[in-house]
């Protein structure tokens, strides 16, 4: 029975990426999402198609008793579970903060840093050695705006994200003993549909000249670090923070 892997927010994107490359690497992956049921019936087909296997499960990670029935599903379904990828995320028209509204800090935080932790929690409980689990791994998909603080765009979404480091750092310790490693994967900018939900689909071009490698980066380039830490390979590295951002 191969590892399985559980990806939140992986319709599209880097979670799609990330989906896409560990299903040729022989886990049998559950790609959550929230909204995008076509995209994410349409990846579970390609990863089938090529002798994958792969589930969609729809849940809003921010949502407490969705994430605890996504966990339930997978137990039904797959019977056991190995990484866990936090990468479901999300942000907002880009704005000063003292524009910001309250709500908006709440949505942000709801699904960037909460639902990280509802997923770890219930992963936790599966993984871990102590209460009888055969180990495991979690990746947190932070943000290079974490050490950046994306002025004049999200500070609302780089203080999310530094919340997600400060978990990845504490949990990496606090799990050492249980035999799970927690790492995240800080990708700088990357081409995806996010820079939309911004108002700036074009982002990526307009920021090209403050990245040292010259350009933006490819949802397959951060997969393939992820994949990575969560890998045997990567069996002494817990409570880092890797910078997948061209220099940045
Ligand atoms: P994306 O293309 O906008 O995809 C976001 C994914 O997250 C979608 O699959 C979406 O599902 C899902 N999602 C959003 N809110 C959710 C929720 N509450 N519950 C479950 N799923 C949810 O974004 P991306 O660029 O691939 O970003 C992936 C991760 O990388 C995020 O954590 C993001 O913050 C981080 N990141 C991205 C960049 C970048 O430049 N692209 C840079 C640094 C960090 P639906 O489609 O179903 O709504």
């Amino acid at each position: 029975m191969g590892k399985v892997m559980l990806i939140t927010g992986a319709s599209r994107g880097i979670g799609a990426a990330t989906a896409r490359l560990a299903a040729g690497q022989g886990y049998r992956v559950v790609i959550n999402y929230q909204r995008s049921r076509e995209a994410a019936d349409a990846l579970v087909e390609t990863i089938t198609t090529t002798g994958g296997e792969a589930l969609a499960l729809r849940a809003d990670v921010a949502d407490e008793a969705q994430v605890r029935r996504l966990f339930t599903d997978i137990d039904a379904r797959l019977g056991r579970l190995d990484v866990l990828i936090n990468n479901a995320g999300m942000l907002e028209q880009q704005m000063r903060l003292e524009r910001m509204s309250l709500e908006r800090w709440q949505r942000v935080f709801a699904t960037n840093v909460y639902g990280s932790f509802l997923c770890s929690r219930e992963a936790i409980a599966r993984m871990s050695t102590r209460q009888g689990g055969r180990g495991g791994v979690i990746v947190n998909v932070s943000s290079i705006a974490a050490r950046l603080g994306a002025p004049e765009e999200y500070i609302d979404y780089a203080a999310a994200k530094g919340a997600v480091d400060s978990m990845t750092v504490g949990l990496a310790k606090e799990l050492a003993a249980d035999g799970i490693r927690v790492n995240a994967v800080r990708p700088g900018v990357i081409d995806t549909e996010i820079h939309t939900s911004g108002g700036e689909p074009q982002r990526v071009a307009r920021v090209v000249a403050s990245i040292p490698l010259g350009r933006g980066g490819r949802a397959d380039e951060v997969a393939e670090a992820i994949l990575w830490l969560a890998s045997e390979q990567a069996s002494h590295t817990t409570g880092s923070l890797l910078d997948v951002s061209g220099g940045r």
